[in-house]
């Protein structure tokens, strides 16, 4: 376990990371942050208001295709060769909602006080049945080519961001890992769980990596990437936080930024209720460990965590 990661005087980290943004409006399938301020980006704004602590991490995938997170019905898809091939979800065309399309979200994005961008994935989607893991069976120069073509987005557009990388659905194979380190990325975050019990020693083993740990910061990969994994979501009791602090650890909220659409509900979507339960778990923290809390950027335990080491 990696030690000397928190700053002086600090027990334990709190940090939290918003996934799927994107130019959706409250007109398309997912409202994703397209209505600015008006839509789930002011929810997280009053949010921060209540806690000016809070920093976040939001993940914005630069060229979003999804129209739906439910496979539609295609008699294509019972084809034993074919159905690894097509996809299984209905999709906007590339370049729909490519982020250099609309300045006013990023500008929006960048001028956001205490939040840091990653991108999250470059199209969000895949042929097959697994729709919504972009990255999957490809080989390192395949993974590296989307991850270029990522940034390339993000550069277009001018999207400020830090060398952080959140694949869609936590998926992060080996060959993408070893792409990460190649284009230059720091760290990384691609397990949850959200069952394992919290323990010193926990490792992951729900969605995306296996093994990794539950609530310290690890190193992956080669070029070393920090692994920082996420343990908490709306359907986690307090208690579970209260577990991780106690521990030393970084409790790592996460949430998507929209709730519902295209058939399909978010339990962890980043509605009113939400909202709510992350207001009183704070204000609960923040009674219980006081100043001995620090609240970074991913970024910033990333950095911690690689001095220390
Ligand atoms: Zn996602």
């Amino acid at each position: 376990m990696l030690r000397g990661w928190l700053p002086q005087g600090k027990i334990a980290a709190v940090c939290f990371s918003i996934d799927d943004i994107h130019p959706g409006t409250s007109q398309d399938a997912y409202e994703a942050g397209g209505d600015l301020t008006r839509g789930a980006l002011g929810r997280m704004l009053d949010l921060q208001r209540r806690h000016p602590e809070l920093k976040l991490t939001l993940c914005v995938t630069p060229d979003w295709r999804l129209k739906s997170l439910v496979p539609d019905t295609h008699l294509l898809r019972r084809i034993p060769w074919l159905r690894e091939r097509v996809h299984w979800t209905r999709l906007h065309p590339p370049g729909h909602f490519r982020l250099d399309r609309y300045p006013q979200l990023v500008s929006c994005l960048n001028g956001l006080e205490r939040c840091e961008i990653v991108p999250h994935g470059l199209h969000h989607c895949h042929r097959g049945p697994r729709f919504a893991v972009e990255f999957q069976d490809e080989s390192i120069d395949q993974c590296a080519a989307k991850v270029e073509q990522g940034l390339s987005i993000f550069s277009a557009a001018k999207v400020a961001f830090v060398p952080g990388y959140v694949p869609p659905a936590w998926n992060a194979p080996s060959a993408l890992i070893a792409a990460l380190g190649r284009c230059g990325f720091r760290f990384l975050c691609s397990a949850r769980d959200l069952n394992t019990p919290i323990a010193p020693d926990a490792v992951t083993s729900m969605s995306g990596l296996a093994g990794v740990s539950l609530i310290y910061p690890e190193f992956v990969g080669q070029p070393r990437l920090v692994h920082l994994s996420c343990n908490f979501q709306a359907t986690s009791p307090y208690e579970r936080a209260f577990d991780i602090l106690e521990l030393g650890g970084v409790l790592h909220i996460k949430a998507h930024i929209f709730k519902a659409g295209g058939g399909h509900v978010m339990q962890d979507g980043l509605d009113a209720d939400y909202c709510a339960y992350l207001d009183r778990l704070f204000c609960r923290i923040k009674q219980r460990f006081g100043d001995a809390l620090w609240w970074p950027h991913l970024s910033e335990v990333a950095e911690r965590a690689r001095l220390a080491a």
